[in-house]
């Protein structure tokens, strides 16, 4: 009752009829309900918690930490779990990307990320380069400046439209994954890149995977022209891998798909596996040294979690255990997994269209599923997997059996044979 009539949730009214769930605890893949229920986790609690719940070995570090301390300003001071964080993230990510600001949230990377864009013209005498170059169909989170370079049309921030910053917004790829970049990508990028390089601090893209605004898996190629063109225009590139990172797509980065390094990226959500709250924008040293060195000659945030213990400690944690596990085979046995299961969702005729990529299988439906019915459809079939508009969709976490994904994936056949006429 308090929940209802007190707490808002995600993308929901207060007086909703949409069913929530009290969950008493989750173990492994499994979440379990107040009421017993043991559903099987198809979401990996939107895209994060990667080694599954309750994982003992994430739990001792947590807790052994937490008999140190659980938080303490970062300003003028410092710890090891950021330091030890820094040094791994320093090895996995792209060798270009030298510098970490840490920060709570994905939005908020972004929200830094793109200060950093603005901050670096700034002092390298262009103070007109402010404005941001991204796509249709992107999604970079909830915060003011992370909307304004998100869909402004179809994503759930067309509320917003004329309160944010007008941005520039380039066609959505057509180019697909494991496709050659079509010309018309080309022709677009080229087009607009140079059409807005004086006023353009940088060119923000989700790599490979646009995610919340349509999970749409497009080309490396496009990527590799993406990065050459803003070479070619002095515009700052900016990948979003908040939730690429950490091997959703089959590779550690999604921007390893195409070989190149951005000059800024932002990290979150499996970052640490899940278990709590923390994200992070690396950047160049040539970035970094052009802030410094320009007015006011800092970097112009810092909130008030900035590298929590606790969390920098989850995330290396995490890391470590993803790397020691042979995480490239499992997602490969993922996707193949998904690849054949989800198929026959291709012949219902209310099906628009399967794609599966690493750890992602999506079936996008012809018109958005009713959540109501498909939630509870879900809930009885034992399993949690929360579509969005008309996408249905699995991403797992890592350690799921093979025995357990099926049974995410029959849930996810059988429900949208029998639910949607
Ligand atoms: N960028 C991308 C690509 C995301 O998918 C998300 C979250 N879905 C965000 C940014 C925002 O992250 P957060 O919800 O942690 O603020």
């Amino acid at each position: 009752m308090i929940d209802h009539e007190h707490i808002w949730h995600p993308y929901s009214a207060m007086n909703s009829e949409l069913p929530v769930y009290e969950v008493e605890s989750a173990n492994g893949v499994h979440i379990t309900l107040k009421d017993g229920r043991e559903l099987i986790d198809g979401m990996s609690s939107w895209w994060c918690m990667i080694h599954g719940y309750n994982h003992p070995k994430m739990n001792a570090a947590i807790e052994q930490q937490l008999k140190k301390m659980s938080h303490v300003m970062f300003g003028g001071l410092t710890h090891q779990p950021a330091i030890e964080l820094t040094k791994q993230l320093l090895e996995i990510t792209p060798a270009a990307l030298q510098k970490i600001f840490y920060s709570d949230s994905g939005s908020v990377a972004v929200e830094v990320a793109m200060k950093m864009a603005i901050q670096y013209w700034h002092a390298k005498g262009q103070p007109e380069k402010q404005r941001f170059i991204s796509l249709r169909s992107a999604y970079h989170g909830d915060t003011f400046a992370a909307m304004s370079v998100s869909d402004p049309d179809t994503g759930m921030h067309k509320l917003f439209k004329d309160a944010v910053a007008q941005q520039i917004f380039i066609k959505q790829p057509i180019s697909r994954f494991n496709e050659a970049c079509h010309k018309q990508d080309i022709d677009e990028l080229e087009k607009t890149l140079k059409k807005h390089a004086n006023e353009a601090a940088a060119l923000i893209l989700e790599p490979i995977v646009q995610g919340a605004g349509g999970m749409w898996f497009y080309s490396a190629d496009y990527l590799k022209h993406a990065k050459r063109v803003c070479e070619k225009y002095n515009i700052l590139l900016i990948l979003d891998e908040i939730a690429t990172g950490f091997g959703r797509t089959g590779k550690l980065f999604a921007c390893e798909h195409a070989d190149i390094a951005p000059d800024i990226m932002c990290i979150g959500k499996a970052l640490t596996g899940g278990y709590l709250s923390l994200a992070a924008t690396l950047t160049t040293n040539e970035v970094s040294n052009t802030i410094d060195h320009g007015d006011p000659g800092v970097f112009m945030h810092g909130p008030t979690f900035m590298a929590n213990p606790l969390a920098c400690t989850a995330a290396l944690t995490s890391t470590k255990l993803l790397l020691a596990s042979n995480w490239k085979e499992n997602i490969k046995k993922i996707e193949s997994q998904l690849k054949v299961g989800l198929e026959i969702c291709n012949n219902f005729e209310t099906v628009n269209e399967v794609r599966v990529l690493g750890a992602i299988g999506v079936v996008e439906m012809k018109q958005p599923v009713d959540m109501k019915s498909i939630t509870e459809a879900f809930v009885n079939a034992g399993v949690w997997v929360r579509p969005f508009g008309k996408l249905v969709y699995l991403m797992p976490t890592f350690i799921v059996s093979q025995e357990e994904l099926n049974k995410l994936i029959t849930a996810v056949v059988n429900t949208l044979k029998q639910h949607i006429k």
